[in-house]
């Protein structure tokens, strides 16, 4: 790798030297408590996809270029110089982990990897070896954020098939108004993915709640997260929360998507409106009345996946299950549970990437939960552990239904 370069890796790891990350840098005793908390490692036991395995590749890096040590002596100890194929080593731990933070929870002292490998991502961005597919879908989503005017006729031209569908589906003599777009005051914001099946599902239970909503123009999902780059992921962050300024909104209701929801909830510092899970929201109508479902509508076995992003980091744990528990006469937990449960190997943004090998593979310990509990219908409430759990699904044959958690809901409304 050429000197300058080099440089200017070099000052890309200074930048995110912070006290914590040097605190979990340095404090880690490789005691090998978190190897096999990992259900990459469960699936594919090689030291690289352990937890420490994958975050020795960046310690050995800043060992090299900011220790004495490593300076001083750089033929001792495991102190590796950047070159290509370190950076090959830092694409492969950064770019399987999903981010789910389960190793932290098994950690003496709660190092968080997810946190360490941002410094592998920031050093693939600028070395420019990060996920084509991730680089691509954060700036198809920047673009869309600096031309939304372009967007907006060919989104408005979708909204009235869907809601004709909304219409069909609550039995309603008229299709207007009810996905309503820039609602100027309106008491939600709801922002979606891309698929119309985001929208639907969720404008059913909108409307069957009587919510004065209005949809957002932008997708929740933030692809500047998953590739690790803190300016996309900020800018395409902001386009929400400009827009919902802007509306003058009281309440950001993001879909099923587990990360689109921590980012506002918990990443972006204080803002001017309440962030709310979907989830959370149909609890609520759920326990004010404002909606009904038909109680105990779901007679075969049905288990619930606790999406990493929306349970064990944000602590979105019962009222998922409050809500199945409802709707299903023969619930049964996963084991291990809550915070300790299983990742299906999907989250980080792994789904948009060409590995399906792999995430078969690594999706084993989700595979093996789902057999042990007998349920024909697996639920969860995130769009890429949706796409993951019919990847392990098909991978392995399981004889299970996945299916999201809003949509459950809005096919059985007491309407
Ligand atoms: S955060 Fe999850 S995927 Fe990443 S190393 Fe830890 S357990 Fe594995
Ligand atoms: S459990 Fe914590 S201290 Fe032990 S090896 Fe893993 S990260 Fe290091």
């Amino acid at each position: 790798m050429e000197k300058e370069k080099i440089r200017e890796l070099k000052s890309l790891i200074a930048s995110r030297l912070t006290r914590p990350m040097r605190y979990y840098l340095d404090t880690c005793t490789r005691c090998g408590l978190c190897y096999d908390t990992c259900h990459a490692y469960y699936g594919i036991p090689k030291k690289e996809y352990s937890p420490v395995g994958r975050a020795e590749v960046v310690r050995r890096a800043v060992k090299k270029h900011f220790r004495p040590s490593g300076r001083l002596f750089p033929y001792w100890g495991d102190a590796t110089a950047l070159d290509e194929r370190v950076m090959d080593e830092m694409k492969e731990a950064a770019f399987s982990c999903t981010g789910c933070r389960r190793c932290m929870m098994y950690c003496p002292f709660g190092i968080d990897m997810p946190y360490i490998l941002g410094i592998a991502k920031v050093l693939l961005i600028g070395y420019g070896n990060a996920p084509e597919e991730l680089v691509m879908l954060a700036d198809a989503a920047v673009e869309k954020g600096k031309s939304i005017d372009e967007f907006k006729e060919g989104f408005l031209s979708v909204i009235g098939d869907m809601e004709l569908e909304v219409q069909k589906r609550l039995g309603l003599p008229s299709a207007d108004g009810l996905i309503p777009m820039e609602k100027k005051n309106a008491d939600v914001l709801f922002v979606g993915l891309s698929g119309a099946h985001s929208i639907i599902h969720p404008a059913v239970i909108f409307n069957a709640a009587k919510e004065n909503w209005t949809l957002s123009f932008f997708e929740a999902v933030n692809f500047g997260m998953f590739a690790g780059d803190p300016e996309k992921m900020q800018f395409i962050a902001d386009r929400v929360v400009n827009e919902a300024k802007a509306l003058g909104v009281k309440e950001v209701v993001i879909v099923e998507c587990g990360t689109a929801y921590r980012i506002p909830k918990f990443l972006l510092g204080p803002l001017p409106f309440k962030v709310t899970s979907i989830v959370e929201k149909i609890h609520q109508y759920l326990a004010e009345n404002r909606i009904r479902m038909k109680d105990g509508a779901i007679a075969e076995p049905l288990t619930y996946h606790d999406p990493c992003q929306l349970g064990r980091n944000a602590g979105v744990f019962d009222e998922p299950r409050e809500i199945l528990a409802r709707l299903a006469s023969d619930y049964r937990e996963m084991s291990p549970t809550r915070e300790y449960n299983w990742c299906c190997g999907g989250g980080g943004g792994l789904v948009a990437l060409d590995n399906e090998e792999f995430r078969i593979k690594s999706g084993k310990a989700k595979k093996d939960q789902i057999d042990a509990t007998g349920a024909k219908i697996v639920v969860s409430a995130c769009e890429n552990c949706i796409l993951q759990l019919n990847t392990i699904k098909d991978g392995y044959g399981l004889d299970v239904e996945v299916r999201s958690l809003s949509e459950l809901v809005a096919e059985r409304l007491a309407v």
